[in-house]
C-alpha cells in the first residue's frame, strides 16, 4: 500500500510557512503500514494541483491532499479535483445545513463566500469537519482514493483521526521502527562502514541516516506480515549495526552523550564536576537540562580568564606563561583543579580557541583540549573542530561528554 501526499498553498511554496502536514501524515500512515512514496508542495494554482493529483493516482493507491478548501478565491483544491474527475461542483446539502447551524450558534450571519466551502465535485462525498467550517472531500479515481482535507493543522489532524482512518484500506503490513544514535564520526565515514546495509533499499528493512546537533540517527524501518516478525527484523538489523559500529552507537531514540553519561554515573553512584573555558558553561547546561542531575553533578567552574584558571582552579602561572591557556598542560591542570575543588569522582575540562579571531599556525581556530580526570585515569584529548564559533562550542561540549562516556564504559 503506497501513499502520495500533496500540500497546497502559496504560503508553503514561498517558504513563509513550513509544511508540517506532510510529516505528520507520513508518520500516521507509516504506523498503519502504509509507505509514503513522495510529498509534493504546490501553490494555489488549480491547473498545477490537478496535474499533481493526476500523476499521483497513477502511482499510489492513496492520495492525500491538504489545504485549499477554504472560502477565498485562492482555495482551489475542489476545483482541481473536479477537473481531474471531469465533473461539476455541486452543493452538499448536508454540509450546507451544518454550516448554517455553525454560524447560527455563534450568532454570525453566513456570507455568500462561505457557501463555496460546501461545494464538492459531483459523485464525491463530504467529510465532516468537527473543528472548523471547511468539510473534506472523499473521492476515488481508477484504483485510488483521493482525500482532500483542510490545511489548518488542528482541523486536518482531527479529520484524519475521526474520519479518514476509517476509510483507509487496511494494510497487510506491520511496521517496526528502531532508532540508533551514533556519535564520533561523520556521515560519509559512517556510510562507508555500513554501505551494504544502507544501500539495500529494496528489502523489508530500510535504514536511513539523518544528522542533527552533531549526532547521526540511524532509523531502521522494518515491514512484515505481523508485528512480531517486523519487530524481529528491526531488532536483527539493530544488532547487526551495533556489532559493526560498537561504541560509536551511544544509544537509541533521543539519547545524547549527556543522557548516557547521566545514566552511567547514576548506576555507578559517581559524581562529575567541570572546568569550562571556551564552552562557557555549555557542558553544565547540557547536564543540568536533564532532570535528576543533582544526583551526580556537583558544579562547573567557568574560568575564562587566565587569572580565574590560576586563582580558582589552581593552574600554575608558569604553565599558563609557558604553554598558553589553550594547551594540553593547562587542560589537565584545569580538570585536576576542578576535581580538587568540588571533590568529584570525575572532572572534565575544556580549553580552546572558539574563534573567529585568535587562531595561530600552531593553534588554529577550533582547537580544543579536553582534560578528563577520574578515579584511576588522567587523559587529555585534542580536537580541531572546523566550524563556526557556536557550532565549535557545541561540538566540543559533546566530545567532552563522549570521552567521559567511553571512560565510564571502560573503553578509554
Ligand atoms: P488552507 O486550508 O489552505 O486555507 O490553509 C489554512 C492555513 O493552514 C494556512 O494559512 C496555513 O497557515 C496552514 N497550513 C496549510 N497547509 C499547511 C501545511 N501543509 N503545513 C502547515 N500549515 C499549513
Ligand atoms: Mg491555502
Amino acid at each position: 500500500m503506497r501513499a502520495i501526499l500533496i500540500s497546497t498553498g502559496d504560503e508553503l511554496t514561498s517558504g513563509r510557512t513550513v509544511d508540517t502536514n506532510s510529516s505528520w501524515l507520513a508518520g500516521k500512515l507509516l504506523n498503519r503500514g502504509i509507505r509514503t512514496l513522495s510529498h509534493h508542495t504546490v501553490g494555489d494554482n488549480a491547473d498545477e494541483i490537478a496535474a499533481i493529483i493526476r500523476n499521483a493516482v497513477r502511482r499510489a493507491e492513496i492520495v492525500l491532499v491538504t489545504g485549499g478548501l477554504g472560502p477565498t478565491p485562492d482555495d482551489l483544491t475542489r476545483h482541481a479535483l473536479a477537473d481531474v474527475l471531469g465533473t461539476e461542483l455541486v452543493c452538499c446539502e448536508e454540509s450546507l445545513a451544518r454550516l448554517q447551524e455553525f454560524f447560527q450558534r455563534r450568532g454570525h450571519k453566513m456570507v455568500q463566500a462561505n457557501k463555496i466551502q460546501v461545494m464538492i465535485p459531483e459523485g464525491t462525498s463530504a467529510i465532516i469537519n468537527e473543528v472548523g467550517t471547511a468539510p473534506g472531500i472523499l473521492s476515488s479515481l481508477d484504483e485510488s482514493l483521493v482525500i482532500c482535507m483542510p490545511g489548518v493543522p488542528v482541523e486536518m489532524h482531527a479529520m484524519f483521526e475521526s474520519a479518514v482512518t476509517a476509510v483507509l484500506p487496511a494494510s497487510q503490513l506491520a511496521v517496526a521502527v528502531r532508532v540508533l544514535r551514533v556519535y564520533g564520526l561523520g556521515e560519509s565515514n559512517l556510510s562507508e562502514r555500513i554501505d551494504d546495509i544502507l544501500s539495500d533499499r529494496c528489502s523489508n528493512v530500510i535504514v536511513g541516516t539523518t544528522v542533527a546537533g552533531g549526532l547521526i540517527s540511524l532509523t531502521i524501518t522494518a515491514t512484515d506480515d505481523n508485528d512480531a516478525s517486523a519487530a524481529a527484523l528491526a531488532d536483527q538489523t539493530a544488532a547487526k549495526l551495533t556489532t559493526r559500529l560498537g561504541s560509536l552507537i551511544i544509544g537509541t531514540d533521543s539519547d545524547t552523550p549527556a543522557s548516557i553519561v547521566a545514566e552511567l554515573l547514576v548506576s555507578r553512584k559517581q559524581t562529575l564536576c567541570l572546568a569550562e573555558s571556551c564552552t562557557g558553561g555549555l557542558v553544565g547546561e547540557m547536564i543540568t537540562s536533564l532532570s535528576g542531575a543533582s544526583e551526580y553533578f556537583l558544579g562547573s567552574a567557568v574560568c575564562y580568564a587566565n587569572t580565574a584558571k590560576r586563582d580558582i582552579l589552581g593552574v600554575p602561572q608558569d604553565l599558563l606563561d609557558d604553554y598558553g591557556a589553550v594547551s594540553e598542560q593547562v587542560a589537565l591542570e584545569m580538570a585536576r583543579g576542578s576535581r580538587r575543588r568540588y571533590g568529584g569522582d570525575w572532572a572534565i575540562s575544556l580549553t580552546g580557541i572558539a574563534g573567529p579571531e585568535g587562531g595561530t599556525e600552531d593553534k588554529p581556530v577550533g582547537l580544543v583540549f579536553i582534560g578528563l580526570v577520574g578515579p584511576d585515569t588522567e587523559h587529555v584529548f585534542s580536537h580541531v573542530f572546523a566550524s563556526q564559533r557556536e557550532q565549535m562550542r557545541q561540538r566540543a561540549a559533546l566530545a567532552a561528554l563522549n570521552h567521559l562516556r567511553l571512560a565510564l564504559l571502560g573503553a578509554e
